[in-house]
């Protein structure tokens, strides 16, 4: 069954929330968290996930993997070697209006453009050293343990290099069920 499937991730991903305090001030781990069975959808990307995250290959498989983007918009091999998937949250696997998170994967030399969304955002560095862009700040390296912050809409974008990058990424406020949008 999915939920037993998928169960494991979860408490994988409460752990590092809980463990976290980046994490845990900008929300507290959601505590209205009720299974919602969404079917499995399968991306190239599957195929390429690290391994930082122990239960992630057992659970890929049941996963709704999204893509968001279009051909036109990022090419084919972003649509390739990316994908994410919405863990908790509003259309998530485990339903929540608290807070939304995702668990994300880029293949290394990608490029995700310029983009913003009205909801607040915190990334935490799983594995990789990408660089992330923003209208509004300097640049940096994001190193795994670390977190970036996006104000609603801020304009940033993010480069993977000689690494992917895997994280673990969380929105919240305004906009909480929304999309991103190329800018
Ligand atoms: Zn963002």
């Amino acid at each position: 069954m999915t939920q037993a499937a998928l169960t494991p991730l979860l408490h994988e991903i409460q752990q590092i929330h809980e463990n976290t305090p980046d994490l845990t001030g900008f929300g507290p781990w959601p505590s209205d968290l009720t299974y919602a069975h969404r079917a499995p959808v399968s991306a190239p990307v599957v195929a390429l996930l690290p391994g930082r995250l122990t239960t992630l290959a057992a659970a890929a498989p049941y996963l709704e993997w999204r893509r968001t983007y279009r051909a036109d918009e990022v090419g084919d091999d972003f649509l390739n070697r990316y994908g994410y998937v919405e863990l908790f949250g509003p259309q998530g696997h485990f339903h929540s209006t608290q807070l939304r998170g995702y668990i994300a994967y880029w293949d290394r030399r990608l490029d995700y453009g310029w983009h913003h969304h009205e909801a607040e955002e915190l990334y935490f560095g799983l594995e990789g050293t990408p660089e992330f862009l923003s209208q509004s700040k300097p640049s940096v390296t994001l190193h795994p343990g670390q977190t970036r912050h996006h104000a609603p809409w801020e304009v940033h974008s993010m480069k993977t290099h000689d690494t992917g990058f895997l994280c673990y990424a969380l929105w919240r406020g305004p906009g909480l069920a929304g999309l991103p949008e190329m800018t």
